[in-house]
Order: structure tokens, then C-alpha cells, then sequence
């Protein structure tokens, strides 16, 4: 049976393995969401189309509701039903405390925890009726331990990791599990800030001694998509860092 498969900013980074990764099997239906990164879900697409593997790209501002709604309005006209969601848009800031603006930690929350409630809430609807369903939002290592100079996008992952645990709980007798996965350090442009020096020194904290690659992340995704009981967690991939 078709899985449809929703994961949201999926042009870049984490989301875009996760989205070229399972569109390689001809049971799922993929929809890539992008808000920004236009041109490189195109692109993504057109790389796709040429070994013969068809994705859906669709854009919207994740922390919008009126552009979510038409988003997953969208999904639902054509497909009818949508399996799996991944909320894995999110955006990280390095500043000090007292530097954060209310803007910021607006923006933060809104992006990173406001788009996981806005986008669950318009799909769950159609996972009740359907009585079936996989929710994966990809928090983070400073959702759980916290991260000096990152307060603001640490709490967003902290609220990421509730919402999971709750929703898992009140969407558990809806057959619908949800989940997190808590990445560490993964090779993305959201850490194209750290200088090669930098990024050797938090190597030598991990115990696996490497920063890790979006498939690290990818494959805890298609474990999550399969299985069938597990819910409410939380997975640390981060080679041993908070151990
Ligand atoms: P990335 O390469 O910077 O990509 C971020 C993605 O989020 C982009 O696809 C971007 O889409 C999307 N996005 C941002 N704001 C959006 C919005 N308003 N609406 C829709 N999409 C939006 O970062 P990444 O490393 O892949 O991060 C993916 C997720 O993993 C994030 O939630 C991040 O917090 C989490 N994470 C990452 C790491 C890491 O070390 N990389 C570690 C732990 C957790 P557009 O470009 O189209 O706007």
C-alpha cells in the first residue's frame, strides 16, 4: 500500500535526505515542503525526475497557518490521505542571552515549535479518521540538555520534545505515533558558522570522534516509519555527545 509522505523543509540539509532517501522506494509518495530554497527543490525534483523517481514539491511558511492550510488542503484534494509527517523545518541562532531580541525568540519559537503544532494539528485530522498514523518531529541534543548561547532555539526543541510526548499520549488510542528524533552535530549548512578548528574541538567531545551525516538521521526516519510500537520518544543520534 502507498505511504504519502509529508516532510517540511525538505530542500536542504537533513530534510532533503530524508525526502530523496525515501523517495527511492516506489510505495511511498513523497511531498517536499519548502518555503525559501525555491530553486533547490526544483532541482531536487528534476534530479529525481531523471532516475525515473517522481516527488511533489510544494511550498509554504510552516509557521503560517493560512499557508499550511493550504498546503495540507492541497495534499489531501490529490491524495486523499497522508501517512507519515516529518516536521523537520527549523532554524538555529547563536547569540547571547541578553542579546535576544523579542523578534528573535518570536521567530525561533515560531518556526521551530509554533510550524510542528500548526502542521500536526491540520494533519491529525485526516490520521483520526483514518485511524493511522506517524508523526516524527526532529528536535534536537539542546531540546533535552540545553545549549549555552542557543536559550531561545533550545527551549523551541525543549517544547518540540513535550508536544511529542503529549500528543503521543493523546493520539496513541488514534493509532497515531508520534515521536522525536533529537539529532547532535550533523553535517548541514546550519552549522556552516563553525570554522574547521572549531568543529575538530567538538569532534574530540563526541564519543564517536565524527559529526554526523543527514543519513544518520535518515535511517532512524525509515526505522520510525516501519515500526509499529514504538511512541512518545525521544531518539538521540549524536554519537554518544550527551553520554
Ligand atoms: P538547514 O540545512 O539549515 O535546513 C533548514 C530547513 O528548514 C530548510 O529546508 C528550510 O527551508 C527549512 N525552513 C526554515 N524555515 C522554514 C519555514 N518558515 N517554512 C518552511 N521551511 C522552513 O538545517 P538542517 O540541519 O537540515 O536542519 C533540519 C532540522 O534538524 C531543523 O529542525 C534543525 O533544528 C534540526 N537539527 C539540526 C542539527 C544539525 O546539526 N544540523 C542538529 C539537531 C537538530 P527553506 O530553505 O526552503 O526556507
Amino acid at each position: 500500500m502507498n505511504k504519502v509522505i509529508l516532510i517540511t523543509g525538505a530542500a536542504r540539509g537533513i530534510g532533503r535526505d530524508i525526502a530523496e532517501t525515501l523517495a527511492k522506494n516506489p510505495d511511498n509518495i513523497i511531498i517536499a515542503n519548502y518555503n525559501k530554497s525555491e530553486e533547490q527543490a526544483k532541482e531536487m525534483q528534476l534530479k529525481l525526475k531523471k532516475e525515473n523517481i517522481n516527488i511533489e514539491i510544494i511550498k509554504a511558511d510552516v509557521s503560517k497557518r493560512d499557508e499550511v492550510k493550504k498546503m495540507i488542503e492541497e495534499v489531501l484534494n490529490k491524495y486523499k490521505k497522508i501517512d507519515v509527517l516529518i516536521n523537520n523545518a527549523g532554524i538555529s541562532q547563536y547569540k547571547l542571552f541578553n542579546d535576544i531580541t523579542d523578534d528573535d525568540w518570536d521567530n525561533i519559537i515560531n518556526i521551530n515549535l509554533k510550524s510542528a503544532f500548526i502542521v500536526s494539528q491540520e494533519v491529525v485530522r485526516n490520521m483520526i479518521q483514518n485511524k493511522s498514523g506517524c508523526i516524527i518531529n526532529i528536535s534536537s541534543i539542546w531540546g533535552v540538555i540545553g545549549a549555552s548561547m542557543e536559550v531561545a532555539y533550545s527551549t523551541s526543541k525543549a517544547g518540540v520534545i513535550g508536544l511529542t510526548k503529549s500528543l503521543a499520549k493523546e493520539l496513541g488510542p488514534s493509532n497515531i505515533r508520534v515521536n522525536a528524533i533529537a539529532p547532535g552535530i550533523i553535517d548541514t549548512g546550519m552549522n556552516a558558522r563553525f570554522s574547521e578548528d572549531e568543529i575538530n574541538s567538538i569532534k574530540e567531545e563526541i564519543p564517536l570522534e565524527k559529526i554526523g551525516k543527514t543519513a544518520d538521521v535518515t535511517r532512524c526516519v525509515q526505522w520510525l516509519i516501519n515500526d509499529e510500537y514504538t511512541t512518545g520518544q525521544v531518539i538521540s543520534i549524536n554519537g554518544g555527545w550527551d553520554i
